[in-house]
């Protein structure tokens, strides 16, 4: 293999034209070269450990969404202008992972685009404004993405909570004032609210909601707000960017987990395996309502390569029991892992469903976050060739949603490495 440059080179000139808001993972970056399945490999030819990474779902590389993606460059790429088999065909099968009321479809690229039309068409539906989002929650990057995403504008220097938003605590089992018990939180939010339910356009959270530290939402919270919110005029949108596409195991769908049905569905990431696909996905009625205004039209959204990208994904997610291993080698993981919380009191909490687990670092006897061993854990994973990341309003809690196809030696690997790392800490 040709010399790789030096990482120091490679960073200077990567500086020359890229802003430095665009961060990267670690002191010492990684300049990957490859990735195939759940391994990534850098320009020195170190084989890395995925167990981070939620985007390449089916697996990095994976052979047949690859084939699917270079037949169709090679043949077609256009937009919905034309009409064209391959649209009509991935809308129908992924129509047929919802419930019946989920019956249209908006192909957009990318999660951020996904939930700022969202937001519009809920607006437009209901005739309403404001938008009740969910405390640390993360909805993309666009304007009004940001608006809507805690995470970002209540960070210290984000833009701060905007006059048409309304925030409503997060039902997490672990930290929150009523533990697990989700229609205490619905009826705090029906008190504090009780004047304004009336102005909301949109409802919008996350089943797990990610960047806030994989948190699942409290037992029976989504069963009792949803009603709450459909009773004064608005509609419910699931952000399922994360959560979505087996990756929880038990349901395809994180609001699955929970017994709703969502007005609108938020789609992204997994979707396209690394491609960039993102989606729409509504009922009848807000589609109708939507059509009344200005035409929609997205240059690269639906379109042939894409399609058959997104489609060889949900076959190969059906075809190689995704959905099944997500469930079987994610209960093995948080078992795994809830024996080294026995072990270690630095280990607070191991939450989440599926490959999606959340693994809370605090001060031993306490819930107090732990910022400096979170960090150390990840950087340790990383000499060890594991790829494991850190998210949370303290960024202490250590993130794992790993490729699908992971395996219960993979994560006999991870957990192994972070009890030698716990062994050896000093924190
Ligand atoms: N929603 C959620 C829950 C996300 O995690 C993200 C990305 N982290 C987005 C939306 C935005 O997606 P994208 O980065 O593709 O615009």
């Amino acid at each position: 293999p040709k010399k790789a440059i030096s990482i120091d080179l490679a960073l200077e000139k990567r500086s020359k034209h890229i802003s430095s808001i665009l961060s990267v993972s670690y002191k010492k970056p990684i300049q990957m070269e490859s990735a195939a399945f759940q391994y990534m490999y850098d320009v020195h030819g170190n084989v890395f450990l995925d167990a981070y990474n939620n985007i390449p779902h089916v697996g990095h590389s994976h052979p047949k969404v690859v084939e699917a993606g270079q037949k169709q460059m090679a043949k077609l790429n256009t937009n919905t202008r034309y009409v064209y088999d391959l649209l009509a065909i991935y809308a129908e099968k992924l129509v047929s992972k919802f419930p019946n009321s989920l019956n249209k479809v908006f192909f957009v690229n990318s999660g951020s685009a996904a939930s700022d039309l969202a937001i519009r068409m809920a607006k437009t539906h209901t005739g309403k404004s404001q938008v009740l989002v969910m405390e640390h929650g993360y909805h993309g990057n666009t304007q009004t993405s940001i608006d809507i995403s805690d995470y970002k504008f209540n960070n210290k220097k984000g833009q701060g909570q905007k006059d048409y938003i309304l925030k409503t605590a997060l039902p997490d089992a672990y930290r929150g004032k009523h533990g697990n018990n989700g229609p205490l939180y619905v009826k705090d939010l029906q008190q504090e609210m009780s004047g304004q339910l009336n102005n909301i356009a949109a409802f919008i959270a996350e089943p797990v909601v990610g960047c806030g530290g994989q948190i699942p939402l409290a037992k029976d919270y989504l069963k009792h707000v949803y009603p709450e919110i459909r009773k004064h005029g608005g509609v419910c949108i699931s952000d399922e960017v994360q959560t979505g596409f087996g990756r929880l195991g038990d349901t395809f769908w994180g609001f699955e987990l929970h017994d709703v049905a969502p007005d609108i569905v938020v789609l992204g990431k997994p979707m396209g395996n690394s491609h960039p696909i993102g989606a729409v996905v509504v009922t009848d009625e807000i589609a109708a309502s939507f059509e009344k205004g200005v035409e929609f039209f997205s240059s690269f959204g639906g379109n042939p390569v894409s399609c058959a990208i997104g489609l060889a994904v949900l076959e190969v997610i059906d075809e190689e029991s995704l959905q099944e291993n997500a469930k079987e080698v994610g209960d093995y993981y948080q078992q795994e892992l809830k024996k080294l919380q026995q072990k270690h009191a630095v280990i607070g909490d191991v939450r989440g469903s599926g490959l999606f687990i959340g693994i809370d670092i605090v001060h031993a006897g306490t819930k107090n976050t732990n910022y400096e061993l979170a960090q150390h854990i990840k950087n340790e994973l990383r000499q060890k060739h594991i790829l494991i990341s850190t998210d949370g309003p303290d960024d202490s809690v250590l993130k794992t949603k790993p490729p699908l196809c992971f395996t219960k030696a993979n994560v006999d690997t991870v957990v192994s490495a972070i009890n030698t790392i716990l062994l050896k800490n000093q924190f």
